[in-house]
């Protein structure tokens, strides 16, 4: 291979057309790159686009796209000097956070972006943000697998989706940014994760097994919602983990008894139960509160300051590598990638 650059199109927005029931993505995207982005690209690193198929709206991830995704990464890993995967914004912050687990610390960069509006229509941001992913790629080392968007580098497990209407669309809520990118390009390597010397180090060694659809559920805590909605959880056998979002500090109504029960049977079940906050910022300080410290008495674990899309896929990563009820109780609280505050 000549390029420097591999870019992996798995679809979204950035490589979307108008069809008539909306966007949808199409082929044909290093030539539409090439035509919209000109001369400018004699300035950045070649690459070649690497279609996966089918490419589709991000609305339509599964775990099993993370498996074939680290495995395109896997077979083409020697042969590029930098990865570009171009993603939907609307599961971003998910793949970014199952790639971070998969890979670690990295050797090579690997960077994800997309846009809000597509390549080649009136006022995309497209052209603005491939532009930053291609100069960053062969860059400085950047160890976090990331996001660049609008003029952002930020740590692709600390990222959320806040906005479907700003080109400003993530955030890091918990985290600082690893660069900015205006005039001038400012990166904070202090920010990134240290790097692994070691000369038998093999960026595919944490990648085990395969992720499982339907392995974790998350229950999103309210004033009040039908019983049915979770203890039917507890008869699913594929189910083998459950994230509460609770309220603020991690807290939950501690007066209802059948939901108290039904995170106890969870347990007994040997599901493991997570606790992150619905807040966006600050995450659970299990205890802090009576409401929250009746979790504790239940082993359910803290998620800390974990976005919601990290923990999802620390428990898919965990449970992908064969972990047991057990084995994940004793590893949930090692931070593997920077995925949340010490
Ligand atoms: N629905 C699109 C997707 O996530 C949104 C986007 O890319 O901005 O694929």
């Amino acid at each position: 291979m000549s390029a420097q650059i591999l870019i992996i199109y798995t679809g979204g927005t950035i490589g979307m057309v108008q069809t008539e029931k909306g966007l949808a993505p199409a082929s044909g995207l290093q030539e539409r790159i090439e035509k919209a982005m000109g001369e400018s690209l004699v300035t950045l690193p070649s690459f070649e686009v690497l279609e996966l198929s089918p490419l589709i709206d991000s609305a339509n991830i599964t775990p099993d796209h993370w498996t074939k995704l680290m495995h395109t990464l896997s077979t083409h890993w020697q042969e590029y000097e930098g990865f570009i995967v171009l993603h939907g914004t609307d599961t971003m912050a998910y793949t970014a956070s199952a790639l971070s687990f998969m890979l670690g610390a990295c050797r090579k960069n690997v960077l994800l972006t997309g846009s809000q509006i597509p390549l080649g229509m009136n006022r995309s941001d497209a052209t603005d943000n491939l532009q930053a992913a291609l100069s960053l790629a062969t860059y400085h080392r950047i160890t976090d697998v990331s996001l660049v968007f609008d003029g952002k580098l930020m740590r692709g497990n600390r990222i959320q989706k806040i906005s479907s209407g700003r080109f400003d669309a993530f955030q890091t809520p918990n985290y600082d940014l690893l660069g900015e990118l205006s005039i001038n390009v400012q990166l904070y390597p202090k920010r990134m994760l240290p790097f692994v010397k070691n000369a038998h180090y093999n960026q595919f060694e944490k990648q085990m097994g395969c992720f499982n659809a339907g392995a974790v559920a998350v229950l999103i805590i309210h004033p009040s919602q039908p019983s049915t909605l979770y203890q039917s959880l507890l008869e699913d056998e594929s189910c083998q983990a459950i994230i509460l979002l609770t309220y603020g500090a991690g807290n939950i109504p501690d007066q209802m008894p059948s939901f108290l029960a039904f995170i106890a049977e969870a347990v007994n079940r040997k599901k493991n139960v997570v606790n992150l906050s619905q807040c966006l910022h600050g995450g659970v300080t299990q205890g802090a509160y009576a409401t929250g410290s009746v979790l504790n008495a239940l082993h359910v674990m803290s998620g800390k300051d974990m976005t919601l899309e990290a923990a999802f896929c620390k428990l898919h990563w965990l449970l992908a590598k064969g972990e047991t009820y057990q084995g994940i109780q004793d590893k949930w609280s090692i931070n593997y990638c920077g995925e949340f505050t010490e």
